[in-house]
């Protein structure tokens, strides 16, 4: 067996293999690399770039996302990990002028009401006075007032939220606003694994109105470092890719190189690679739940089916970029949702240009249709299908019939883990599988939320973990030869 990593030579190194170079693994690396000085690692990636999901094409002087655009900066851990890499002047809040999105609905655009927090009403008026909702629509957010607290154990979010605000509210505003976060079906999403501050308010305040209501003093004085709610770069996410790549110093990039298997020996880990087995002190796994399944082969079968048993949905994202004339209607927001029983196959649109003032791209109307609705096979669709899908959505929706300057497919096979009711108590079970083998972290996006900054606190916990066990192995070693 061979230490690629060993690049020192001393006992003391620590060799260490990361698997998959989506923003979890990329992270990993980098905090390994600022928390341990000797160490040698090797980050693994099946594709032929770094990244995972984070792609952005600015090949024609325009920046298209096809994964992420943004991320949320109440969560301090990617504005922290920008501010360290030097990216802080690079970063761009929404444009204060495209504020809010519409929601499609029976052939019109209708303004998301003011106030509505992840789905549900945290000030009333505006919902009331929305013409989105009919009166007995509106009658039935009263409910939330009355209704009895969930019992304990675990629910669907579309359930919680039915049984609390009605069915039109669920399937016009709260089901395109949440579902489209993890791209899943908001009767089958775990409220406690996506959305636990809904349940929370509604344990405190018998009403989650109520309860977001008694909350809102504490966030209105949150201290915030930036003023919109959420962050991009201004050449697009793929740059904080390659700086962090590029500031990795004691780390060697595998690509294309897929991990086959992974195994314990004795107090060393065997990472297997294009016919190459190499040791390492510990391994930190970060692909998706499937692909770990297939790597951890020394797991009993129960602990791999729990990782098995996670959905994820595919997806589709078409990027295209019009010439200004050509669009007929007010993009003076972020764009819009597409309810499900809207009848049409998308499920949002960005409008690009006008979220974000990139600078230095062609001054062109550039949008972002998202295709795959739970349940739905969409990347069985041929490009040529998808695109003429495209074509007839985005000319009932937007009413444009002209050709793009720019088009471009990205397709996502199992893009996103699906957080369905019992997830959490599943991923329990599995961790108590795990807890056999100190050294050992398995990451991803499958647990502990699928946003950007949720990634990176996941990498960044983990490294304090991995660095907690090794003082503690230390410690021990010193203890027993001081003791012989
Ligand atoms: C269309 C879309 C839009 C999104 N929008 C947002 C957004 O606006 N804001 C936000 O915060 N989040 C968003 N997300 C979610 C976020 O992008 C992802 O959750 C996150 O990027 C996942 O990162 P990851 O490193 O955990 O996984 P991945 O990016 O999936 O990386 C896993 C890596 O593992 C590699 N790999 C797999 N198997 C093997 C193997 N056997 N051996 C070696 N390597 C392997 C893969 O090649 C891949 O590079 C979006 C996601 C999608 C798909």
């Amino acid at each position: 067996m061979d230490h690629p990593g060993w690049v020192g030579g001393t006992n003391f190194m620590l060799r260490v293999a990361v698997v998959g170079g989506g923003i979890t693994g990329l992270a990993t690396a980098y905090f390994l690399e600022q928390s341990v000085s000797d160490i040698a690692i090797d980050l693994f990636d099946a594709d032929s770039r770094l990244g995972g999901k984070i792609l952005t094409d600015t090949s024609q002087n325009l920046v298209i996302e096809g994964g992420p655009d943004s991320f949320l900066a109440a969560k301090p851990a990617m504005v922290d990990l920008c501010e360290e890499l030097g990216l802080a002047p690079r970063l761009i809040g929404v444009n204060p002028q495209a504020h809010g999105s519409y929601i499609f609905w029976q052939g019109q655009f209708y303004p998301i009401p003011e106030g509505m927090q992840t789905g549900v009403p945290a000030r009333a008026k505006p919902l009331l006075t929305s013409p989105l909702l009919s009166p007995t629509g509106k009658l039935a957010l009263l409910r939330d007032l009355v209704a009895r607290k969930s019992p304990a154990g675990d629910q669907s979010l579309g359930n919680f939220l039915r049984r609390r605000f009605g069915n039109q509210l669920v399937d016009r505003l709260a089901g395109p606003m949440l579902s489209g976060i993890y791209a899943g079906d908001i009767d089958r999403l775990s409220l406690k694994a996506t959305f636990p501050h809904l349940l929370d308010a509604e344990q405190r305040a018998g009403s989650v109105y109520l309860g977001f209501r008694r909350s809102r003093p504490s966030a209105k004085n949150a201290p915030r470092r930036h003023r919109s709610a959420f962050l991009t770069l201004d050449h697009g996410l793929e740059e904080m890719v390659t700086v962090m790549a590029d500031r990795l110093t004691h780390t060697h990039v595998l690509l294309s190189t897929t991990v086959d298997r992974i195994a314990p020996a004795g107090k060393y880990w065997v990472v297997a690679a294009k016919g190459q087995d190499s040791v390492y002190d510990a391994v930190f796994v970060t692909t998706p739940a499937y692909a770990t399944a297939n790597l951890l082969t020394f797991l009993p079968a129960d602990a791999l089916d729990l990782l098995r048993r996670i959905p994820y949905a595919s997806l589709a994202v078409i990027g295209a970029a019009y010439v200004p004339e050509d669009i007929r209607i007010p993009t003076n927001r972020t764009g819009f949702l597409v309810p499900s029983a809207a009848g049409l196959r998308m499920t949002a649109v960005t409008w690009v240009s006008s979220k974000w003032s990139y600078p230095d791209v062609l001054s062109l109307c550039v949008l972002r249709a998202f295709y795959g609705r739970a349940g739905e096979n969409i990347l069985g669709d041929s490009d040529e299908a998808l695109l003429a899908t495209f074509r007839k959505e985005i000319a009932a929706t937007m009413r444009i019939h002209k050709p793009p300057q720019y088009l471009r497919i990205f397709r996502i096979p199992r893009a996103m883990p699906q957080y369905t009711v019992g997830h959490l108590e599943r991923l329990e079970r599995f961790h108590r599988f795990l807890a056999a083998y100190p050294r050992l972290f398995v990451l991803g996006a499958f647990e502990g939320g699928v946003g950007m900054p949720d990634r990176v606190l996941q990498a960044r916990q983990a490294v304090q973990a991995f660095c907690g066990q090794s003082a503690a192995g230390s410690a021990d070693q010193q203890n027993s030869s001081a003791n012989h």
